[in-house]
């Protein structure tokens, strides 16, 4: 049978611009590909030109417009100069996915305080830096939605990475607060927390570390690690009318590993 078009206009993306840093691989790029299906346009910031050219592929396989910024989101010019080169671009931002996010893992004696600076500056920092830059646009356009990347870290104590872990439930703090000023603004503000998916941050996790990786393995009822493309309807959500009275909370998509 062929597939049918969703015609429920709560989930319609059809004309919005979506911003998704770090879009070009893993989660992000599950993300934008969702947010194409629906009907958006696509920005896909980050920094490897190779990655970020295939992804705009896929984007525009799905019959939307795709344009690539590269940045690292680290730096606060380079990401107002995202976001102005974003709005330039397309005209308009109404979707922003601070998903962009790298880990540093070891015991927290032995971590190099530079690697605090890193995860901070990448995770945590940009997501606050970016939000802040696309909110006067948001605001000249009636509203918008902002979709913040946690972590199961935001919930549990992290036995890998502590600044990851802080990274991660600063996040959530930060998602909780942005929604709190901006409501007045029609911007909603939420997070997602993925479970364990399998993307380049993740994939060397068999080899590296099998006891680990048969610990989380056992702990999700759903029987499987998940996919990019598992965040895509949560994201979809997040982004259109049918999350208008959702701000600030916690999404959990993660097989039920959360709640084991
Ligand atoms: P990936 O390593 O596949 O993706 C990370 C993305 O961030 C890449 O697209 C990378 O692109 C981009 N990026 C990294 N550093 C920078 C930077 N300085 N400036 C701009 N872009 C940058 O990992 P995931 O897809 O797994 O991670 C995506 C998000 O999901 C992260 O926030 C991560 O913490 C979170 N997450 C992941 C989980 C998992 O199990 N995989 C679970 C929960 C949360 P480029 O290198 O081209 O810049």
């Amino acid at each position: 049978m062929a597939e049918q078009k969703s015609t429920n206009p709560l989930f319609d993306l059809t004309g919005r611009v979506a911003l998704v840093t770090g879009g070009n691989g893993g989660i992000g790029l599950g993300i934008a590909l969702g947010l194409a299906g629906a009907g958006a346009d696509i920005v896909i910031a980050a920094r490897d030109p190779v990655k970020t050219a295939e992804a705009m592929l896929q984007v525009e396989d799905l019959g939307r417009r795709a344009v690539s910024l590269p940045v690292d989101v680290s730096q606060e010019a380079a990401v107002k100069r995202m976001v102005s080169d974003a709005v330039a671009s397309m005209g308009r931002i109404d979707i922003l996915v601070n998903n962009a996010g790298i880990v540093a893992r070891g015991e927290p004696q032995d971590l190099p305080v530079v690697d605090w600076d890193l995860v901070m500056d990448v995770n945590l920092r940009s997501a606050f830096m970016a939000s802040k830059e696309v909110h006067p646009h948001m605001v000249r356009q009636g509203g918008g939605k902002i979709i913040n990347i946690g972590s199961m870290y935001s919930i549990f104590g992290s036995n890998n990475s502590t600044p990851y872990g802080a990274s991660k439930g600063g996040v959530v703090q930060m998602t909780k607060s942005l929604a709190v000023f901006w409501a007045k603004d029609n911007i909603q503000v939420n997070v997602l927390l993925p479970g364990w998916i399998v993307t380049p941050m993740t994939k060397g996790i068999p080899d590296a570390a099998p006891e680990r990786y048969r610990t989380i393995s056992d702990r999700i009822p759903a029987g499987r690690w998940g996919e990019p493309a598992d965040m895509a309807g949560a994201a979809v959500f997040l982004a259109s009318r049918a999350s208008d009275y959702a701000t600030g909370s916690s999404l959990v998509v993660d097989g039920g590993y959360s709640v084991n």
